[in-house]
């Protein structure tokens, strides 16, 4: 393989050629793109992360619609957030964005405080990267930002070696990262670094026929683009497996739990978990004695970041209960709550016909 060294462009080059591809073919009329506010651009934000702009964009309709700004985010209870987020996934990002309006409206008097990078990624749930983004794209100050769209493009231009999450790894981003950004249209040019990485410079196939840094980028130079980023050492991926009870009154409501507030689906509304038929036996017999369990649905597997639990549906229909405390209710799905949801669990309910003793699909 050719040892190309690193081309750096100079800055005004860099942002010459990317503002002049994004007049032409970014994205320009993505909702939260009209009316900037910090508040707006933050909900967007925030919701990018990790998940596709096609995507977020219901999601973001719907969340103004409820929460037009940051002091009805911070009344609301963190239930109806949740609900608005299930589908989204990853629910400590809908989580910390309540916690933040809080902060905001207790802390900063309602304003969120894009006069400093510090403060802005000290809200929970905003790193520095995010704080740069709400800065730069609602008040078109300058401030760097460094998602995984730009870590994308500067690997690939720079052929930087070693996984992005190493800290060293990490420094030479933000040093190029830094290098590149101008003092000017800065709202444009942080949403041309993401369209860019979203749009041309994708994981799988990039389209380097078509990207303006085409002659200056090292890895397609070497025609090796899809080397970059390199990926986080592997670790094998444990699968752990659960009971879950989808236990029905009479009625077809569903017994369901509130999760604890912290961990796996902190705060969510879920089935009854065992690590087994005879723990869920057990617990019956205490609280629910003379329910009758059907057959137990097909196992199913859902997959989390660093673990797959593969979950056993297992229907029951009440005998008698002793009490529905604060942490469970009767949930129908024919009229439901808004209340938010584990995604497997969603799935689950909504594959459940009243008085389904007898189905053995799963979702
Ligand atoms: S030339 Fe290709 S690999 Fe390089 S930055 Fe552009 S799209 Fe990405």
């Amino acid at each position: 393989m050719t040892d190309i060294p690193p081309a750096i462009l100079p800055p005004a080059s860099f942002q010459q050629r990317l503002l002049d591809w994004f007049d032409e073919h970014g994205r320009h009329d993505l909702p939260w793109q009209h009316d900037r506010s910090p508040y707006r651009v933050w909900v967007s934000e925030i919701m990018l992360q990790q998940t596709q702009v096609t995507t977020v964009v219901p999601y973001f309709e719907r969340f103004m619609a409820r929460f037009p700004d940051v002091a009805s985010l911070a009344a609301a209870a963190q239930d109806e957030v949740l609900h608005l987020w299930t589908g989204l996934g990853y629910y400590a990002r809908g989580r910390n964005l309540h916690k933040a309006a809080r902060v905001v409206i207790q802390e900063h008097g309602g304003e969120f405080p894009v006069h400093s990078l510090e403060e802005m990624a000290a809200l929970p749930g905003i790193g520095r990267s995010t704080a740069g983004a709400i800065i730069a794209q609602s008040t078109g100050r300058r401030a760097v930002i460094l998602d995984g769209n730009v870590k994308r493009v500067l690997t690939r231009m720079h052929a930087v070696e070693g996984w992005p999450g190493r800290p060293a790894v990490e420094r030479r981003l933000w040093a190029l990262a830094e290098h590149y950004t101008p003092d000017e249209r800065l709202v444009d040019f942080t949403q041309a670094m993401m369209d860019l990485g979203a749009t041309l410079c994708r994981r799988g196939r990039p389209a380097c026929e078509r990207c303006p840094f085409e002659e200056a980028c090292v890895a397609h130079a070497r025609g090796d683009e899809r080397r970059y980023p390199e990926s986080k050492p592997k670790k094998a991926v444990p699968t752990r497996t659960t009971t879950m009870l989808l236990l029905q009154d009479r009625e077809g409501r569903v017994l369901l739990e509130q999760r604890p507030s912290s961990g796996l689906w902190g705060g969510l509304w879920s089935l009854p978990q065992f690590d087994d038929i005879e723990e869920l036996e057990a617990w019956l017999a205490t609280h629910a004695s003379g329910s009758e369990l059907a057959s137990a649905w097909t196992p199913f597997t859902h997959v989390f970041s660093h673990f797959r639990l593969e979950i056993t549906p297992q229907p029951a229909r009440i005998g008698r209960l002793d009490s529905v405390d604060e942490a469970r209710c009767w949930y129908d799905p024919c009229d439901p709550a808004s209340i938010g949801l584990a995604a497997p669990v969603k799935a689950l309910l909504a594959s459940l016909e009243p008085f389904s003793l007898t189905t053995t699909a799963g979702p």
